[in-house]
């Protein structure tokens, strides 16, 4: 099936033509990645050739930003980093390392007694 967003690549190894999705190239967008130059059954080989155990597509440099830096955002209140909402993520993460640290924990209890 292919949609008017769907683009048409020859392989750079076997030569054939292999539609690449408008979901893949999404998929490529979101990571920065640079278009495939091979089809999916090239790219299994080439990556299995590489890494036998790994079948990770290589991470590639991200390519150079057009956009302008933006302006400096004033610099923040000093105020205590638990305190700061830009903490919030990291608190959040550390929250969670200490939830399954608990749980962990409590696991390890029940499995001793
Ligand atoms: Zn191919």
């Amino acid at each position: 099936m292919t949609f008017r967003n769907d683009e048409t690549i020859q392989c750079e190894r076997c030569g054939r033509h292999f539609t690449w999705s408008y979901g893949e190239q999404r998929f490529y967008r979101e990571r920065n990645l640079h278009r495939p130059k091979r089809c999916p059954k090239c790219r299994a080989i080439v990556n299995a050739e590489r890494d036998p155990i790994q079948h990770v597509p290589p991470v590639l440099p991200p390519q150079p930003q057009t956009k302008r830096p933006r302006e400096k955002a004033p610099l923040p209140v000093e105020r205590p980093s638990w305190w700061n909402p830009s903490q919030h993520k990291n608190n959040v993460v550390l929250g969670l390392l200490i939830f399954l640290f608990v749980v962990a924990l409590v696991v390890l209890l029940v499995v001793m007694f």
